[in-house]
């Protein structure tokens, strides 16, 4: 296991501060909190470094930890196990001055993840976050055992990732409507930055060492206006993008940028994107977008309206699930497996219909996961119905609303509310089935940045709510036992080690 210069740091800024063990047992400081652990009393001046014992069944990821003042052995099963028991370790022990190495309360501990997709989405489009904020997200990720970061790569204000073959993706765009208002990067209309391979490439390296998968998203059939100015042969109408200058940010939003499926040159682009998107990054699951594609420009358009003739379809209402099937099938003969926001599943010519108003299309293959953001209940019924999906709805993970912090520099989408003390409360589990529970793979926040701007903001949003998050998806304490008080305590202790390691983490309130 590597631990890097980063990690290190915030682990020796940690040890001073560990003070509240006067206040708290030492274990009981730990976000998120082990599943089992007990104090044994004494304590272990740690001269050698842990003993690490292959344990076959051990469940996967997790570990048992065992502190005494003879030394610490960690068991576990694959390297991420390991990996957590280290952390846990690095967040459980001070510094002893007088011994001059680290000492640690004598525990036992045996901890293992209840979802297998603990997640971390940045959008990476509305404003360009550059490498090293995604570097520093990713590290402060692996401090609280999250294990997918959620690259929204490309919207429709920008599409920031090189595609071998389409050099015109980056000469669009980069500016972002913020309130009606364009906000152009960093006061002028300058291009934000490009993702090369390489770029990609050592991302995924630095994640792979924390246990971090980097599951990329390609947004289509709807939000992509960028690639209709770089392309405007690719819409449907082509003049609706010339007469607004191919410039993203004369369009309001989302849901007017809609691929022209008739045209077989897209279906060629969005191939080569994936081919590429499959070469430089390693992550079984690709994610494929979906959401807010209205289909009103489809009804119109002769290239679409001959291709659901060809296609024996119903209707320009079974345009997305066709995409979503043929994509879905591309991707599987490449051993990838793709998600979707949660319009994926239905077929309808209303968008806005969700999955637990009406049935799931018969063309999406069962190996699609879905992505559950709108509503719980779109993903209990896609899981009832034998979907694998990851949930994040909004009214719990959108960590783009609103904090009710009593002071808050910065700017938030719309009035919409999400204090901690609700993230806390996140239960995706609530209303699945006892037998479906295990087609609930995981849950992620989402941290869209329409009205974000960089890292300074970017972490503000994410800490200390991503702590309840954390604790939510590895833990998963008891929804109906969760005591908020006493996880704000822990919190509050976190928020300080976070700001001595110059994380940018709000107040709890
Ligand atoms: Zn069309």
């Amino acid at each position: 296991m590597k631990i890097s210069v980063l990690q290190y740091a915030f682990v020796s800024v940690l040890l001073p501060v560990a003070s509240l063990g006067s206040v708290l047992p030492r274990t009981a400081t730990l976000i998120p909190a082990p599943r089992e652990a007990r104090v044994t009393g004494g304590e272990c001046v740690a001269v050698k470094p842990p003993r690490l014992v292959k344990t076959p069944g051990i469940p996967s990821e997790g570990y048992e930890l065992s502190i005494t003042t003879n030394g610490i052995t960690i068991r576990h099963s694959d390297d991420a196990g390991a990996y957590y028991a280290n952390m846990t370790l690095f967040h459980s022990g001070r510094y002893d001055p007088k011994a001059k190495c680290k000492t640690y309360p004598c525990m036992e501990i045996r901890d293992w993840p209840q979802f297998k997709w603990r997640g971390v989405h940045v959008d990476d489009s509305r404003h360009f976050l550059g490498k090293d904020t995604i570097l520093r997200i990713i590290e402060q990720m692996s401090w609280f055992k999250f294990n997918v970061l959620h690259w929204h790569l490309i919207d429709d204000q920008f599409w920031p990732l090189e595609i071998p073959g389409y050099p015109e993706l980056q000469n669009y765009g980069g500016e972002c409507l913020v309130d009606g208002q364009k906000r152009r990067y960093r006061g002028e209309k300058v291009k934000p930055g490009v993702y090369t391979a390489n770029d990609v490439k050592e991302i995924v390296a630095y994640a792979k060492e924390r246990h971090v998968t980097v599951v990329p998203e390609v947004e289509f059939p709807g939000h992509a206006v960028c690639a209709l100015c770089a392309y405007p042969d690719f819409c449907c109408d082509p003049q609706h993008i010339l007469k607004r200058g191919r410039d993203p940010s004369n369009f309001d939003g989302g849901g007017i940028g809609v691929f022209c499926i008739g045209n077989p040159e897209v279906i060629r682009f969005l191939e080569r994107t994936l081919d590429h998107v499959c070469e430089i990054f390693p992550s079984e699951v690709i994610h494929i977008g979906g959401d807010e594609c209205p289909r009103n420009f489809w009804e119109k358009c002769p290239k679409c309206q001959a291709f659901v003739k060809r296609e024996g379809l119903s209707g320009v209402e079974q345009i997305q699930p066709w995409v979503t099937r043929h994509f879905t099938e591309y991707l599987a003969k490449k051993g990838r497996r793709a998600i979707g926001w949660d319009e994926i599943f239905i077929e309808s010519k209303n968008r806005n219909v969700t999955v637990r108003n009406t049935k799931i299309t018969s063309l999406l293959p069962k190996t699609t996961i879905g992505m559950c953001y709108r509503e719980q209940g779109a993903g209990v019924a896609a899981a009832n119905q034998g979907y694998d999906i990851v949930m994040t709805p909004h009214q719990y993970t959108y960590f783009d609303y609103r904090q009710g912090l009593a002071e808050d520099p910065f700017l938030y989408f719309g009035g919409a509310r999400l204090p901690l003390a609700r993230v806390y409360r996140f239960d995706p589990l609530a209303g699945i089935d006892a037998a479906a529970r295990p087609r609930v793979v995981g849950g992620q926040c989402c941290n869209w940045t329409s009205h974000t701007f960089g890292r300074f903001d970017l972490e503000w949003k994410l800490w200390p709510r991503g702590f309840a998050l954390a604790e939510v998806l590895w833990t998963y304490p008891d929804p109906a036992k969760r005591d908020f008080a006493e996880f704000a305590k822990r919190a509050a202790e976190y928020r300080r080690r976070l700001i001595a390691a110059h994380v940018n983490c709000a107040p709890l309130k």
